[in-house]
């Protein structure tokens, strides 16, 4: 075992690291104005050009087959880059790729959806969650009932990451009642559905500086050449699309942590109280060493993750406990930066308040926090995983 990142991730970490530094950085100061003006924090312009720009850096397509046109980097590699792009909240992501589950699309929908995604040229969401099936994804009640050559759809689909922008959404719906009532996860069906076959989306507003949407399907008709993947096995491709969104969200959160700590660092030298700097107190000291020591273990816990998964192993155990460490790291040190910089912490001068409430979504979506502990003790008691079997 060798606890080093090699000469090439090295290599890329700096490249991204300067990316953010010299492209993204700049522009917080626009985000925050646009932001508080109610307008996208960039325009989709901008965000195209900043795309270009890191294509020209090479990194397009970071995790997507060399096929088409990706670098195919691999998930450690996608661990350090997010963990690089994430110290900055300006809202950008790098081009060139498209949700996992696409990838098992036939040949018609990778041509039609899976290609123009990864371009740019269309927008995709995933939605599982329903108004009485969150958490409880069993109690899922959307129908799709087969009539001729189509599908039915009927029900609501809630909180959808994406789903006021997206041009099609791959929708989980029963598609036989009996087989899914008796075991909960069998009977259900994953849709690609195109906007325009007529559903119909709501933005939600929220704390954050953006909304998800509910999204409304009344006798949508969709082929049955667009059902993704088996039919009555939406389930299992649900959990993988949850899945990798789980250990991005602690990357997400070791990102943004490390540049908080370093912005508590920096504040706690110059501001000074009673004719020393605050830094001078041991009542400061003790949160900037515990949010260091909380980093690391975040750190680890993904890219323990990210690696396993590169290994062609099943990563959920791990994946379940960066998410939980990850996101409640995330929020305790956003909490104890902004005390740092007491009521400075607590303007909308500072981004700290606008990550304090970004980070609080990490520990609700993708699996609650309660949702990731039934699942790591459920993996432990039953005695499908180890303790300490990851090393
Ligand atoms: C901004 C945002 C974006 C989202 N994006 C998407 C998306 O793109 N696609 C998608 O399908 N979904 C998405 N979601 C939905 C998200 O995954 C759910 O909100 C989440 O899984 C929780 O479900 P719920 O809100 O229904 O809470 P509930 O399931 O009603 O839970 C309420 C509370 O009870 C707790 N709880 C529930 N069951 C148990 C239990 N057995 N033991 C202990 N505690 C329990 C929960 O942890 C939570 O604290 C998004 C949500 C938000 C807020």
């Amino acid at each position: 075992m060798y606890l080093r990142l090699t000469d090439e991730q090295k290599m890329v970490q700096e490249t991204i690291r300067k990316f953010v530094k010299e492209e993204l950085i700049p522009l917080e100061n626009e985000v925050l104005k646009n932001e508080r003006e109610g307008k996208p924090g960039i325009s989709n312009e901008k965000l195209k050009e900043l795309r270009l720009k890191a294509k020209e850096f090479g990194f397009w397509g970071i995790n997507t087959p060399e096929e088409y046109g990706g670098a195919d980097l691999g998930q450690m590699m996608m661990a350090l880059v997010l963990m690089e792009i994430s110290k900055t909240f300006v809202p950008f992501s790098f081009g060139g790729s498209a949700d996992n589950i696409l990838y098992y699309g036939n040949d018609y929908q990778k041509e039609k959806y899976l290609i123009p995604t990864i371009n740019g040229d269309k927008k995709s969401c995933f939605a599982m969650t329903e108004p009485d099936a969150g958490s409880d994804t069993r109690n899922i009640k959307m129908t799709a009932v087969k009539d001729g050559s189509e599908w039915i759809l009927n029900g609501e689909k809630t909180f959808i990451t994406g789903g006021n922008e997206a041009d099609f959404v791959m929708v989980i719906a029963i598609t036989d009642r009996e087989l899914h009532k008796k075991t909960g996860r069998d009977g259900v069906t994953c849709f690609i559905v195109d906007r325009d076959m007529g559903w119909k989306s709501e933005y939600i507003d929220t704390m954050g500086e953006w909304g998800p949407a509910g999204l409304v399907f009344d006798n949508v008709r969709v082929p049955e050449e667009n059902i993704l993947g088996e039919i009555n096995g939406g389930y299992k491709l649900g959990l993988e699309w949850i899945g990798f969104a789980r250990w991005v969200v602690g990357a997400r959160a070791v990102g943004m942590a490390e540049r908080l700590l370093q912005m508590a660092i920096d504040y706690s030298k110059e501001r000074k109280t009673f004719g020393k700097p605050i830094a001078d107190n041991q009542a400061i000291q003790w949160p900037i060493a515990d949010s260091a020591v909380e980093i690391e273990a975040a750190r680890w816990l993904v890219l323990n993750a990210a690696f396993t998964l590169d290994q062609g192993e099943d990563n959920r155990h791990l994946a379940s406990m960066a998410k939980l460490y990850g996101a409640n790291m995330g929020n305790r040190v956003v909490d104890r930066v902004l005390q740092i910089h007491g009521g400075m912490g607590y303007t909308r001068e500072l981004p700290i308040e606008r990550w304090y409430r970004e980070a609080r979504l990490w520990r609700i979506y993708d699996g609650t926090d309660e949702i990731q502990r039934m699942i790591i003790s459920r993996n432990l008691l039953k005695g499908n995983v180890k303790i300490g079997q990851y090393v």
